[in-house]
Protein backbone atom coordinates (compact mmCIF):
# COMPACT_ATOMS: atom_id res chain seq x y z
CA UNK A 1 0.00 0.00 0.00
CA UNK A 2 2.48 2.28 1.02
CA UNK A 3 4.89 1.56 -2.53
CA UNK A 4 1.07 2.43 -4.49
CA UNK A 5 1.22 5.81 -2.14
CA UNK A 6 4.38 6.52 -3.50
CA UNK A 7 3.88 5.87 -7.12
CA UNK A 8 0.47 7.80 -7.46
CA UNK A 9 2.19 10.76 -5.75
CA UNK A 10 5.69 10.67 -7.26
CA UNK A 11 6.34 8.54 -9.99
CA UNK A 12 3.19 9.92 -12.24
CA UNK A 13 4.30 13.66 -11.48
CA UNK A 14 7.63 12.66 -13.67
CA UNK A 15 6.61 13.49 -17.04
CA UNK A 16 9.65 13.80 -19.82
CA UNK A 17 8.62 17.32 -20.55
CA UNK A 18 10.06 18.11 -16.84
CA UNK A 19 13.43 17.06 -17.47
CA UNK A 20 15.59 18.57 -19.49
CA UNK A 21 19.66 18.14 -20.66
CA UNK A 22 21.00 19.44 -17.41
CA UNK A 23 19.47 16.72 -15.79
CA UNK A 24 21.34 14.02 -16.98
CA UNK A 25 24.56 16.00 -17.34
CA UNK A 26 24.13 16.83 -13.29
CA UNK A 27 23.55 13.43 -12.65
CA UNK A 28 26.62 12.04 -14.20
CA UNK A 29 28.83 14.89 -12.71
CA UNK A 30 27.27 13.73 -9.84
CA UNK A 31 27.69 10.06 -10.54
CA UNK A 32 31.09 10.17 -11.76
CA UNK A 33 32.56 12.98 -8.01
CA UNK A 34 30.83 9.84 -5.91
CA UNK A 35 33.23 7.29 -8.34
CA UNK A 36 35.99 9.22 -7.92
CA UNK A 37 35.39 9.15 -4.17
CA UNK A 38 34.44 5.36 -4.26
CA UNK A 39 38.29 4.68 -5.90
CA UNK A 40 40.24 7.02 -3.12
CA UNK A 41 38.51 5.44 -0.21
CA UNK A 42 38.87 1.98 -1.69
CA UNK A 43 42.80 2.87 -2.30
CA UNK A 44 42.90 4.40 1.24
CA UNK A 45 41.39 1.76 2.36
CA UNK A 46 43.96 -0.38 1.09
CA UNK A 47 46.74 1.60 2.17
CA UNK A 48 45.48 1.99 6.13
CA UNK A 49 45.07 -2.25 6.15
CA UNK A 50 48.92 -2.42 4.73
CA UNK A 51 49.98 -0.44 7.54
CA UNK A 52 52.95 1.03 6.47
CA UNK A 53 51.90 4.79 6.07
CA UNK A 54 53.79 7.57 7.25
CA UNK A 55 52.28 10.09 9.41
CA UNK A 56 52.68 12.59 6.91
CA UNK A 57 51.39 10.26 3.66
CA UNK A 58 48.03 9.90 5.98
CA UNK A 59 47.22 13.54 6.50
CA UNK A 60 47.81 14.08 2.76
CA UNK A 61 45.88 10.63 2.29
CA UNK A 62 42.99 12.33 4.41
CA UNK A 63 43.29 15.86 2.81
CA UNK A 64 42.68 13.99 -0.59
CA UNK A 65 39.38 12.13 0.73
CA UNK A 66 37.92 14.90 2.28
CA UNK A 67 38.17 16.71 -0.46
CA UNK A 68 36.68 14.47 -3.10
CA UNK A 69 34.00 13.58 -0.40
CA UNK A 70 33.36 17.44 -0.48
CA UNK A 71 33.05 17.64 -4.27
CA UNK A 72 30.24 14.26 -4.32
CA UNK A 73 28.32 15.94 -1.79
CA UNK A 74 28.51 19.54 -3.89
CA UNK A 75 27.40 17.64 -7.19
CA UNK A 76 25.02 15.64 -5.30
CA UNK A 77 23.56 19.19 -3.78
CA UNK A 78 23.49 20.76 -7.14
CA UNK A 79 21.55 17.55 -9.13
CA UNK A 80 19.46 17.83 -5.71
CA UNK A 81 18.37 21.57 -6.29
CA UNK A 82 17.60 20.89 -10.02
CA UNK A 83 15.15 18.24 -9.44
CA UNK A 84 13.94 20.08 -6.66
CA UNK A 85 13.85 23.56 -9.71
CA UNK A 86 12.06 21.27 -11.85
CA UNK A 87 9.17 20.25 -8.90
CA UNK A 88 10.06 16.58 -9.22
CA UNK A 89 11.90 16.89 -5.67
CA UNK A 90 10.10 18.30 -2.57
CA UNK A 91 11.85 21.50 -0.87
CA UNK A 92 13.52 20.02 2.43
CA UNK A 93 11.77 20.98 5.46
ZN1 LIG B 1 16.62 19.40 -15.78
Amino acid sequence: MAANAFNNSTLTDVRTDRVCLDCDKLLTEASDAIRRHTGDMTVGMFLIHRGDLTEEARQDFRARLVASFRDAQSSWDAYRRHLMDHGILPELS
